[in-house]
């Protein structure tokens, strides 16, 4: 927060950041609210440049000292349409407003930049030394469900656990969803929770029905653990890793990479896969999502593929074919498949070996 060299007795640094100095993490964003008009006061700041202005919410982007910080003006919201993004409904209202319209009370924390003393109207200091992950009032998921996406997200991040009551009110929630909600919303939590890849995140996603908001058919936990082949693999997408093996996740809404990444995995799973060369010409053409998250079926399968037959290349090439007097054609590819079938079984095959079965394959004596 050092960087931030403005001090006000109405600017507040606000959520993530102060819990995360709390718990003596580094935070990636600096929320900043000021109470009061946020624009009419970045206009003051010394040496500021205003960069960009949102009048409907009050919020400025201001560069200072060659660094970009975004100041929202404190709101206050509603829900009129429950599980969609608020209204905003008075913006330059008192900090306790806008701090009663957030998640939990871990990320309803304020910093005064004046003082640096923190304000905290619901408890957070308590619940963050007891790592309790608490909502503000009873209606918090019904409002907004994503909060119990995020709520995993942190209890993950943290090793927080939900207080009691909380715990109750997400069951509640879940045993009645309205799935009328932005599920653009609950997607980007998604990748935030899953991104972390944890075998535990997912294990209480799942234990805790949570993997329901998505959709209702019924899911169980694979005992593949996927976390150390994700780490091993490295793969883009984690998260479609987990999410994916639901039943049915079309409701998010999903990029033409990402469907086909479930559509793959689906499609493997009714395929009978039993040689080597099946094996291999299935895999090698799949992204590493489909195929890690096909390990939950097949584990021993997938690292056969992964360990060893993924590495298996052919030496000959199409001028090697040309130069035994073959002309190119659709039997070049046949070949090498005869060549790969055999070489997938016996990697150790050199490159003469393989002109050797070329020419078996051809018939040339
Ligand atoms: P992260 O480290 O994941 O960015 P963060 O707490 O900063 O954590 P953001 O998603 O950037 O998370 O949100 C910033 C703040 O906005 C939160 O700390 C919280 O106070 C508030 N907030 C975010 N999402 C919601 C929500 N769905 N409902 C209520 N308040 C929210």
């Amino acid at each position: 927060m050092d960087i931030i060299n403005i001090h006000d007795k109405n600017l507040f640094f606000i959520g993530g950041v102060v819990r995360d100095e709390l718990l003596g993490k580094e935070s990636f964003d600096i929320d900043l609210t000021y109470q009061g008009d946020a624009i009419e006061f970045a206009k003051t700041i010394d040496g500021a440049e205003i960069v960009q202005i949102n009048e409907p919410f009050g919020t400025v982007r201001i560069k200072l000292n060659n660094e970009e910080i975004d100041i929202a003006a404190t709101r206050s919201e509603s829900y009129p349409q429950k599980g969609h993004l608020p209204e905003v409904q008075n913006i330059g209202c008192l900090l306790k407003e806008d701090i009663l319209r957030r998640d939990f009370t871990i990320n309803a924390l304020a910093k005064s930049t004046l003082t640096g003393e923190i304000i905290d109207y619901t408890n957070g200091l308590e619940d963050i030394k007891n790592k309790t992950i608490r909502v503000l009032h009873d209606e918090s998921f019904i409002d907004d469900p994503t909060r119990i996406v995020r709520g995993l997200k942190f209890a993950i991040r943290f090793g927080f656990e939900l207080d009691e009551h909380t715990k109750k009110l997400q069951d509640e929630y879940l045993k009645n969803i309205n799935y009328d909600m932005s599920f653009k919303r609950l997607k980007k939590e998604l990748i935030e929770t899953f991104n972390l890849n944890s075998t535990e995140a997912f294990k209480r996603f799942v234990e805790q029905g949570i993997y329901k908001l998505i959709s209702p058919k019924e899911f169980e936990l694979p005992k593949t653990n996927l976390e150390n082949l994700i780490n091993k693999y490295n793969p883009e997408n984690i998260w479609l890793i987990y999410v994916g093996l639901l039943p049915d996740i079309s409701n998010l809404p999903l990029t033409k990479v990402e469907k086909t990444i479930v559509e793959n995995y689906k499609k493997i799973c009714n395929t009978n896969l039993t040689s080597n060369f099946d094996i291999y010409k299935t895999f090698n053409e799949l992204n590493i999502e489909s195929i890690l998250m096909y390990a939950t079926q097949n584990y021993g399968l997938v690292t056969h593929y992964l360990d060893n037959l993924q590495y298996v290349k052919l030496e000959i090439t199409g001028k090697d074919l040309h130069e035994l007097g073959m002309n190119p054609s659709p039997k070049y590819q046949e070949c090498f498949d005869y060549i790969l079938a055999q070489k997938l079984e016996n990697p150790e095959l050199n490159k003469a070996q393989e002109i050797q079965l070329a020419k078996t394959f051809f018939n040339i004596i």
